[in-house]
């Protein structure tokens, strides 16, 4: 992974919801191969470090609409491995809390940083912790009989009195097991799923499809039916089976919950 320290000029990107997203860095090292990312050139096997945001967001958000969620985090995990030397992800945190702003950190939770900021989050007033489940080393790890990371950070900080939401996005058909994290997680803690939307035009579909041959053989038959066929059916019975359970839930993000 090549690190790459840059300048900015951009303090937020505009979601297709109009959603502000601010992220320290950009890239990732987790290689899942249904990463929507993947799509964004130049976005594969480097981090960029936005070294001067702090800076930025100190302006921009002297004036921010004090009930307007930001969101931290999306083309990047600002937890990653990195901030344990740049805290920039910090730093921004800072900066929020100061000016009371609703946040809403989406994190893979790819190291213990998140658990180590646990007083720095409790000190924003309005404050959602988005963990993603859907990672190849998650995955993997349950799979195995253990319990990740992931599902260790999502309970701990909510026994800190941390709102926590998680995401299986996509759920994997044979292979995530949405009974077993939710029986895991605490009881507080509601899922967000999504269906694996990729094609054999793109990316995601290419790597998604080599990775299922290579590693589940077993289920090609099924992700074929996908990602060449687009037969979502899969997913339909899986919103069927937790229509009535209220830790479930679907995107976009239900932020007066
Ligand atoms: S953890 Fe998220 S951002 Fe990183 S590769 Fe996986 S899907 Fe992409």
């Amino acid at each position: 992974m090549i690190v790459k320290e840059i300048k900015t000029d951009t303090v937020y990107e505009l979601s297709p919801h109009n959603h502000a997203y601010i992220n320290p860095y950009i890239g990732c090292s987790m290689g899942c191969p249904f990463c929507y990312w993947l799509k964004q050139e130049d976005w594969e096997g480097k981090i960029k470090v936005k070294t001067n945001l702090e800076e930025l967001l100190e302006n921009k958000l002297k004036d921010w609409p004090k009930d307007e969620f930001l969101y931290l985090g999306s083309v990047c995990d600002p937890f990653n491995e990195l901030e344990e030397k740049y805290h920039l992800s910090e730093k921004c945190l800072k900066v929020i809390a100061k000016y009371d702003i609703p946040v809403l950190i989406t994190t893979s939770a790819a190291t213990d940083v998140v658990l180590e900021y646990s007083d720095l989050l409790k000190s924003i007033k309005k404050l959602i912790v988005v963990i993603e489940l859907s990672r190849i080393p998650f995955v993997e790890c349950l799979n195995q009989g253990g319990i990740h990371r992931g599902i260790q950070c999502a309970n701990i900080l909510q026994e800190r009195g941390i709102k926590v939401w998680t995401t299986l996005a996509p759920v994997l058909p044979g292979i995530t097991d949405l009974d077993q994290i939710l029986k895991l997680l605490q009881e507080e803690i509601t899922v967000y799923i999504d269906k694996l939307d990729c094609n054999t035009e793109d990316i995601l579909g290419k790597r998604t499809l080599k990775w299922i041959y290579e590693e589940y053989p077993e289920f090609s038959d099924e992700y074929d039916k996908i990602i060449k066929e687009h037969d979502f059916s899969y997913f339909s019975e899986i919103e069927k089976k937790y229509a009535e359970n209220k830790r479930v839930k679907k995107f976009p993000f239900q932020l007066t919950d």
